[in-house]
């Protein structure tokens, strides 16, 4: 069964840019335009997690979040408000109110959607696969094990965290800024160079002897996992 969005956000262009990027995403997505439709719409059908915007007709985001927490069905919902960049005193409100995360706008897609993940994964873990894979790497979230050919690896935890993330969007360049939110958590401050140790960390305990490196450094943008990794040697 897919995860199903809710998006409230009343800018058709926004509203249509985050639809075509979640199904793209595998998401199932339902748009409404209004907070008290949104209202609405949640005591129909209960979407895995919400995303709404902070000003909105018909029901503030804030006050729909403030209404989403009270009522006992939906108490649990993870949300992720959209507020307009300079409300410092707002997001913090928003995140009083009861949502989950905030995003500021205008935001880049791939930070969005790596902080959709991070919070289905820590409201609901079944949402997600337990074990992830790529050519003769294996790694269990549950029991927090890497193996490679078959062979455990020994990583730390944040090498793990790392590892978990990126080998979730195979292809995809992070940022040294995005991984620090995805991994770190966007409350931690830490210099952006311990991304720069912790990947090289983590590559020194996953490439045992010739075996080839799945992690991709890309210049002036940041890291990726090799969405060609295979699993065979360097050669
Ligand atoms: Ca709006």
């Amino acid at each position: 069964m897919k995860t199903r969005i809710l998006v409230v956000e009343d800018e058709e262009p926004l509203m249509l840019l985050l639809r075509y990027n979640l199904e793209a995403e595998g998401y199932e997505v339902d748009c409404v335009a209004r907070g008290d439709e949104a209202e609405m719409r949640l005591r129909e059908a209960m979407p895995d997690l919400a995303l709404i915007d902070w000003m909105l007709p018909g029901l503030s985001g804030i006050e729909l979040c403030r209404r989403i927490r009270v009522r006992e069905e939906t108490q649990t919902l993870p949300v992720i408000m959209l507020t307009a960049r300079g409300e410092e005193g707002d997001r913090v409100r928003g995140l009083a109110t009861g949502a989950d995360d905030y995003i500021v706008k205008p935001f880049s897609v791939p930070e969005l959607l790596a902080r959709i993940r991070a919070l289905l994964r820590r409201a609901k873990p079944a949402h997600v696969a337990s074990r992830l894979e790529a050519g003769d790497i294996a790694l269990d979230r549950e029991t927090h094990r890497v193996r490679r050919a078959g062979r455990e690896l020994h990583l730390g935890p944040t090498e793990f965290r790392l590892l978990e993330f990126l080998m979730q969007s195979p292809g995809r360049v992070f940022s040294r800024e995005q991984l620090l939110d995805g991994v770190w958590g966007n409350d931690v401050y830490i210099d952006e160079r311990t991304v720069d140790v912790h990947v090289g960390r983590l590559r020194k305990a996953i490439n045992v002897g010739d075996t080839k490196d799945p992690i991709r450094t890309v210049r002036g943008a940041g890291y990726a996992f090799d969405e060609t990794f295979s699993g065979a040697g360097a050669g």
